[in-house]
C-alpha cells in the first residue's frame, strides 16, 4: 500500500477500527474529484485545511464529523495521523 494507493476494503475496515477519536470530531473530506486523496478523510490544521497539507489553493474542502466521512467509505489519512501523534506531544 502506497500514500496514492486507493486503500482495499479490508485497509479500509483497518483504518477506521484504528480511529480513536470521537465519532463527532470533525474532519476534512475533498468537496469533488481526486485531489488530495478523495479516499482519505484529514485532520483540521486552520479553518478548511488539512493538516497534512493536501490538495492545492484550488481544491475544495468540506467539514464533516468522523462518522460522516467514515459512512462515506473514508479512511483517516495516514500523514495526517502521523503528523497528529507528533505534535500534540509538544
Ligand atoms: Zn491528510
Amino acid at each position: 500500500m502506497t500514500d496514492n494507493g486507493k486503500p482495499t476494503r479490508d485497509e479500509r475496515v483497518e483504518r477506521a477500527e484504528a480511529e480513536s477519536r470521537e465519532a463527532s470530531t470533525e474532519v476534512l473530506v475533498s468537496a469533488s474529484g481526486t485531489a488530495g486523496g478523495s479516499y482519505a478523510y484529514h485532520d483540521m490544521r486552520t479553518a478548511g485545511r488539512p493538516l497534512c497539507g493536501a490538495g492545492d489553493e484550488e481544491t475544495e474542502y468540506v467539514t464533516v464529523t468522523i462518522e460522516e466521512a467514515q459512512r462515506r467509505n473514508k479512511a483517516p489519512c495516514q500523514r495526517c495521523r502521523y503528523l497528529d501523534s507528533i505534535t500534540e506531544r509538544d
